[in-house]
């Protein structure tokens, strides 16, 4: 098996196995091989990360920031130079094409170590309040032990994301990566040991949807940050209320893009497809319903057939592939039946609709698909497909596409496209989403926040504001006469 570990798990700096801990297979969806067997964690694994996290953190805590930052800056250059190992693991791991690994996964995660590395010894600072003659101070500090858990979709970027800023602050940290990705976070564990980080502070435990709650319930965990689905985050959020724990929740998305007739159409097609077939379209914040608005209907439609037909899709590890497989036979069948109910509710199929020929049959690969005359009522147009499946919906005014756009339950994202810079201010104000992008799609660099609202989500990644995600203030008065009191 190409891509076994030495064991299942990481904690108090090394790896650790216990054979009593349910089977979980790693597949290559591109090809239905078996690279890598695991264990999920059972309750004595559990138990062992966080005896260890705890051990470790009260003297991390007392570290400079700079001191705990310059352990991630190091670990952000070790990421670095074995980033084209990294990224054919996290090929391996998801499918996704080594030509968006190399440039999207571990060097992301790196730039998060290095951006929280950085900015620490500044940014963790408290404030001095002068209250007349008495004072008061604020301190930042570390909740404690902080669990991460992960989707499927960006393994190693999403370890790193939530590490980053968790341990820079002087918590522990536990992840739970995704039962289907579980192998690029053991990766940055050995890379975290080997920069100096001290043991215990970065474990990872493997689970299965029956190992998660073990972690979420359990009382020493101070926080959990999620990145999941919008149904797993209602049940992590439910399971952290009772016991008053923080949390951060990166949810799933149906996110709208906007399309204007002033736009420059080429480049607007440019940010409909990133935001559609990247990572053969299993991103959180991809614009998956494309508003076009009717002048620019036809040319924007006649030139983004010729180019989703023109995606070279194979094998993963080809530099010249553009698009890979979806994660697993299970989200194919699940892609595959949204391409037939909007086939069935009456969207018009402009391209693709199936599985490729030209690819290996074991692999779980689908066409890039685009469906026109979308309405808004379509199960595709609602719900989040999470595949390679465009839905381009056409529309007249301003007031009625904003109006169309909010109407989801979801708010993570959205898109503006248009040469009216005073309308695109004007749009983005009007969208309920915790990130739009003008003229351009889906860029997530470290130093902007990125979170959702409505359903999904709360909580900031990334940037400043994400430390204070990780933190919590202890104000301190100060008083500098007797105490006085009335009895
Ligand atoms: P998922 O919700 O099925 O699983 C996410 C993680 O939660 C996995 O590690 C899983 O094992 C764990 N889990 C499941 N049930 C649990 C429970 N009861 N207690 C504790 N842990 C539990 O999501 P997925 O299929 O892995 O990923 C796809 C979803 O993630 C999509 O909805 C996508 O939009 C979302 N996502 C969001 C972001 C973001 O930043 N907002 C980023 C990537 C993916």
């Amino acid at each position: 098996m190409r891509a076994q570990p030495k064991a299942s798990h990481f904690i108090n700096g090394e790896y650790v196995e216990d054979t009593a801990g349910n089977v979980i297979e790693c597949v290559y969806p591109a090809t239905g091989e078996v690279i890598a067997r695991l264990r999920s964690a059972t309750p004595a694994i559990v138990e062992q990360a966080i005896a260890s996290a705890k051990a470790a953190q009260k003297d991390w805590a007392k570290m400079s920031p700079t001191a705990r930052g310059r352990i991630l800056y190091r670990a952000s250059q070790i990421i670095r130079e074995r980033n084209r190992e990294l990224s054919e693991l996290e090929t391996l791991d998801t499918g996704k094409p080594i030509q968006e690994t190399i440039v999207a996964d571990s060097t992301s995660g790196a730039d998060a170590m290095e951006f929280f590395g950085g900015v620490a010894p500044a940014a963790l600072n408290g404030e001095q309040i002068p209250l007349g003659a008495d004072w008061a101070y604020t301190k930042r500090i570390p909740l404690g032990i902080v669990l991460g858990i992960g989707a499927w979709n960006y393994p190693q970027q999403i370890a790193c994301w939530k590490a980053a800023p968790a341990l820079v602050a002087g918590n522990a940290f536990i992840f739970k990566p995704s039962e289907v990705t579980p192998l690029g976070a053991l990766k940055i564990a050995e890379i975290l040991t080997e920069a100096g980080l001290p043991k215990g502070l970065f474990n990872v435990v493997q689970g299965d949807r029956d190992a998660g709650p073990l972690l979420v319930n359990h009382p020493d965990i101070a926080k959990v940050s999620l990145t999941g689905s919008v149904p797993t985050g209602r049940k992590v959020a439910g399971a952290a209320a009772g016991q008053l724990k923080h949390v951060t929740m990166e949810l799933g998305g149906k996110s709208p893009m906007i399309v204007f007739d002033d736009a420059d159409v080429e480049s607007a097609i440019s940010g409909a497809m990133l935001g559609n077939f990247y990572s053969a379209g299993q991103v959180c914040s991809n614009g998956t319903r494309v508003f076009v608005q009717k002048g620019i209907k036809d040319q924007f439609l006649s030139r983004l057939k010729t180019r989703t037909e023109a995606i070279r899709m194979g094998e993963p590890l080809d530099e010249a592939t553009q698009m890979g497989p979806l994660v697993n036979r299970s989200q194919r069948e699940k892609v595959l039946g949204y391409i037939e109910k909007g086939k069935a509710e009456g969207a018009t199929l402009l391209t693709g609709g199936g599985i490729p020929n030209d690819v290996s049959s074991e692999g779980c690969f689908v066409q890039p698909t685009v469906f026109a005359d979308v309405t808004d009522d379509m199960t595709i147009a609602r719900e989040e497909i999470f595949g390679p499946v465009m839905c381009v919906l056409d529309f007249d005014h301003e007031d009625e596409v904003i109006a169309r756009a909010n109407a989801t339950e979801f708010g993570l994202a959205g898109g503006v496209f248009t040469s009216d810079m005073a309308r695109a201010h004007r749009v983005v104000d009007a969208l309920e989403a915790g990130t739009v992008w003008i003229n351009t799609y889906n860029l997530c660099p470290v130093e902007i926040p990125f979170g959702g609202v409505k359903q999904s989500g709360f909580g900031r990644e990334n940037s400043l504001a994400a430390l204070n995600h990780y933190t919590e203030l202890k104000t301190v008065y100060v008083a500098m006469g007797k105490c006085e009191a009335p009895y």
